[in-house]
């Protein structure tokens, strides 16, 4: 899952991205709102959380406003430290879907994200399943057939974007830019390697592949 962060605080903003790194989602961060906004049309993201107050030609509200009215249906997140009633509904008005008032807490963040994206909350053990493959966002733990299966982060985020499209052919292009950041060089090929560390894991020691090739068009779980 793919993260926007829109925060023209340099230590907040890196803060963020390191956290929700380790959470397991790649992340951008950009600075300010005209960068923010051009960032925010590209549908790749799965979620954008978005400062109110930012440095540019619009603040976060408008930033909102134009990126739903570019087509971005991801969900919003507003951050501010502005608390008052009337801001917040000015920033649900504006295409924004929660809203966290600064500072919170990390962990308040990521039950939000987890809420939006329809994930399971942190403590529930309830699990992703595909057969007899099961993932639990909140834990790490993959198993399959009882057997539990040690991932790489990188792997564990591929696995985690094909389940929750399990049934759906997925392109190489859509996975990049859901799993990776837009730091990362990635090429076609690199989808490729991750796929084939993926398979040897859940496939290759059992019976039967999850993890179909649909040459042309992509990977299909399921
Ligand atoms: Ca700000």
């Amino acid at each position: 899952m793919r993260i926007l962060v829109i925060e023209d605080e340099q230590k907040i903003a890196a803060a963020l991205k390191r956290g929700l790194e380790l959470k397991g989602y790649a992340v951008d961060a950009v600075h300010d709102a005209d960068t923010g906004l051009s960032h925010a049309l590209d549908s790749d993201y799965d979620i954008i959380l978005l400062d109110r107050m930012l440095p540019g030609s619009m603040d976060g509200v408008e930033l909102a406003r134009r990126a739903r009215a570019g087509g971005q249906s991801a969900p919003i997140i507003m951050l501010t430290a502005r608390g008052s009633v009337s801001d917040k509904v000015e920033g649900l008005a504006g295409g924004a879907d929660d809203y966290l008032v600064k500072p919170f807490s990390f962990d308040e963040l990521v039950a939000r994200i987890q809420a939006l994206l329809r994930r399971p909350p942190l403590v529930s053990t309830e699990a992703l399943t595909c057969q007899d493959l099961s993932l639990n966002p909140s834990t790490f733990v993959v198993a399959r057939a009882g057997q539990t299966i040690d991932l790489s982060q990188k792997e564990f985020a591929l696995l985690e974007y094909l389940m929750r499209n399990q049934g759906r052919v997925v392109s190489k292009d859509t996975i990049i830019a859901h799993v990776w950041d837009g730091d990362s060089l990635i090429l076609p090929n690199t989808v490729e390697v991750y796929v084939g560390y993926l398979r040897a894991k859940i496939d290759k020691p059992f019976k039967k592949a999850l993890l179909k090739t649909k040459r042309g068009f992509g990977y299909i779980l399921g």
